[in-house]
């Protein structure tokens, strides 16, 4: 479905760089003290378990991911967004949609199967980025929960309860998580202030519509009607996984 490269150097697109620049830093200064405090991030290099969760995104941060893609890269993001709309489309519920977008939708197309690293590293969504894990890897592996038995996850629970970090039931790090915050606040507010309309939802959904120039043309001036009318015509509307808010039908907005 390409027919346009995303805009570039957009300011919308900056405003979610500096974030995650930002991100960086706090997060950085967080486990430096989380460490001294004796806490530990399991996550590594090569570590990838996590990445067959679905993922939101601001269409903000997908334009970031979408100007790091080739065709060939963006062909392959478009394959998997089109998987993802399919499950959306049959899930009937949400519990069932992740446990399939986890073991049928499947990995990224962006993990890199030799390394097990992210092909993108750079240019990766938000989520990506505040996710770490304060227990070893195998219990973020799909299925983990539902593997275990019962005095396991009893045993699961205790861990986490007493694991400094998490937020006393799942072990993913809280604080990681609430510090990525402004990059959410950011994104919303750059679409606000240059196109009108906020749009969020699934990351290689956005990231595929990103590359559809009547779609984006549609976001810029403001008409989220129109814009949702286009990624209806390309097969890539749901309502699970494409928000569009705000805006009337406008030609002031600007990339
Ligand atoms: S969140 Fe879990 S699977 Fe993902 S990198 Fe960290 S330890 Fe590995
Ligand atoms: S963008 Fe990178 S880190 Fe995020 S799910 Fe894809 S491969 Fe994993």
């Amino acid at each position: 479905m390409s027919d346009s490269r995303p805009p570039s150097a957009s300011p919308v697109g900056d405003a979610v760089r500096r974030g995650y620049a930002a991100y960086g830093r706090r997060a950085e200064a967080w486990m430096k003290g989380y460490a001294e405090r004796g806490g530990q991030v399991h996550c590594a290099a090569g570590c990838f378990g996590c990445c067959n969760m679905p993922i939101r995104v601001s269409l903000a941060e997908a334009l970031v991911t979408a100007e790091a893609l080739n065709p060939e890269e963006a062909a392959r993001v478009e394959a998997h967004a089109r998987r993802v709309i399919e499950n959306a489309r049959t899930a009937p519920d949400e519990e069932t949609y992740v446990e399939r977008h986890r073991f049928q939708v499947g990995y990224c197309p962006l993990l890199d199967p030799a390394s097990g690293g992210c092909s993108k590293y750079g240019a990766r969504p938000t989520r990506c980025r505040d996710t770490f894990s304060a227990l070893p890897a195998r219990y973020c592996q799909a299925g983990a929960w539902e593997g275990m038995t019962r005095r396991e996850r009893e045993a699961y629970r205790r861990e986490v309860a007493r694991t400094p970090g998490t937020d006393g039931e799942l072990h993913f790090i809280a604080p990681l998580e609430h510090l990525s915050e402004p990059v959410w606040e950011a994104a919303a507010k750059a679409m606000r202030t240059h196109w009108g309309v906020e749009a969020w939802g699934d990351f290689w959904v956005l990231t595929t519509l990103t590359q559809n120039r009547t779609f984006m043309q549609a976001v810029i001036r403001g008409d989220a009607r129109s814009a949702w009318r286009v990624a209806k015509a390309a097969g890539l509307a749901h309502n699970a996984v494409l928000e569009l808010t705000g805006g009337e039908p406008s030609n002031r907005r600007t990339a």
